[in-house]
């Protein structure tokens, strides 16, 4: 496709980037069938084509993006199905992620998303206000009905979450052991502590201790996908003078985030730091140094397996940002599990990251097709290792959700996990 991006516009490597992949578009639309959105909606516009045409006009334009422009770019959920099937290796990821960034600081939004923007960034991305604002949610109950829209929407989705306090990591005392350390994380550790002690004894089995990363937060991805990328900045500095501070390469082998979508951000984490010299070798050998969980776990027959239907769904960010997919499925067939694959796959559950309190209906649309292909499977459990999807897709409607590791760790000595537990009663 051609581009008449000016000389000027060219210097900043991010537009150099996107620049080089939107003249990699030959505008074919295979890509199109893949795109939960135009599968949806139809529209070519909510389709990756169609995007691809609004943001290189967008960006070539500069100033002021149109609210048509940004209703589309915001309808897209990041889940690179389209970049998994395209045939010329046009990196999506870093056209809306400019893009995105570039709506963030020329688009004066609503107050009211405004609103709801910022208090997602501020609070989902800390573990001690996410259990502040879930017993506000939990505290406020049925008052709920009186806040607007999807303030609404986002209080409902609190109140239905359980709270969990801080849990202390389970350290194995290995002698020789691999260290790695952990990134904290965030909205996991407030709901879901269990799932990062799991991966932990799992991993301990494996030879490998897991180390605390002190200092460390939020990896970042939160709010880089709601173009805030000075923020997304900020936490990957953050991360990074962390691992550093704690003896980089020299004391660990790698660096673990036990959700998917998070560790795709870190292994990608290069790209914020074009336009800085100082940052940008600091954030590739951090880059280089992130691992995932599926990375890490080797599949290991159980001792005692239990014989369950576990259907695996594969979050987008672990299919087509890590390209682990099969790792999984081969991990819980290891364990004796009988391993299920999900029908469409390749279609995004709805959840990516805040896109479940942004785009509500958009959102519920997939979480109901997601829950019907999985129920045609006829599973006893679902397994995925991406905790926000687990949180997204489960509830009274559907069957259980566990993490991998969760599963892996109760067929190899360790507690049951704690949404099977509370299905037993
Ligand atoms: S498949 Fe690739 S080249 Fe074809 S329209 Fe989609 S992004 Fe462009
Ligand atoms: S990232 Fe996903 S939702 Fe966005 S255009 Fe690509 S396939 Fe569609
Ligand atoms: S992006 Fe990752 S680390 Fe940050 S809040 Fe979400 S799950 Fe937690």
């Amino acid at each position: 496709m051609r581009t008449a991006f000016t000389p000027t516009q060219l210097t900043d490597p991010h537009i150099a980037e996107a620049e080089k992949n939107l003249r990699a578009c030959v505008h074919c639309g295979i890509c199109t069938a893949t795109c939960p959105t135009y599968v949806l909606l139809g529209d070519e516009r909510d389709g990756p084509r169609g995007r691809i045409v609004l943001m290189q006009n967008m960006l070539q334009k500069g100033g002021v993006p149109d609210a048509e422009t940004v209703l589309h770019v915001d309808r897209c959920l990041s889940c690179l199905a389209c970049r998994s099937a395209c045939p010329s290796s046009v990196d999506y990821a870093r056209l809306i992620d400019e893009a995105r960034s570039h709506i963030q600081t020329h688009y004066r939004r609503p107050w009211g998303d405004r609103l709801l923007r910022w208090l997602i960034a501020t609070v989902m991305t800390r573990p001690a206000l996410t259990r502040i604002g879930l017993f506000a949610a939990h505290l406020a109950g049925p008052l709920t009905w009186l806040l607007p829209g999807r303030l609404k929407g986002m209080a409902r989705t609190g109140l239905a979450t359980p709270i969990a306090g801080p849990a202390a990591l389970p350290r194995a005392i290995l002698p020789n052991a691999r260290r790695v350390a952990l990134m904290p994380g965030c909205v996991q550790g407030a709901i879901a502590p269990g799932i990062d002690a799991a991966v932990a004894r799992v991993l301990a089995r494996r030879g490998i201790e897991l180390v605390p990363l002190e200092g460390a937060g939020c990896c970042g991805s939160l709010v880089y996908h709601l173009g805030r990328s000075e923020d997304a900045k900020n936490w990957a500095r953050r991360a990074i003078e962390a691992y550093e501070r704690g003896g980089g390469a020299d004391a660990f082998e790698g660096v673990l985030i036990t959700a998917t979508g998070c560790s795709a951000h870190l292994k990608d984490l290069t790209h914020l730091f074009l336009d800085d010299p100082l940052w940008l070798p600091r954030a590739r050998a951090f880059a280089a140094a992130s691992r995932d969980f599926l990375d890490l776990a080797t599949p290991v027959a159980a001792p005692e397996p239990r014989p369950l239907r576990v259907a695996w769904h594969a979050a987008c960010s672990l299919q087509n940002g890590l390209k682990l997919a099969g790792k999984g499925e081969a991990l819980l067939a290891a364990a004796g599990f009988e391993v299920a694959s999900v029908p469409e796959g390749h279609l995004c559950c709805g959840s990516a990251g805040t896109y479940s309190i942004l785009q509500p209906e958009i959102s519920q649309a997939l979480r109901a097709r997601k829950l019907d292909n999985i129920a045609a499977t006829e599973p006893d459990i679902v397994a995925s290792t991406n905790f926000p999807c687990m949180n997204h897709l489960a509830g009274a409607d559907g069957p259980p959700f566990v993490h991998a590791a969760e599963l892996v760790d109760w067929v190899e000595g360790g507690p049951i996990p704690v949404a099977l537990m509370a299905r037993a009663g």
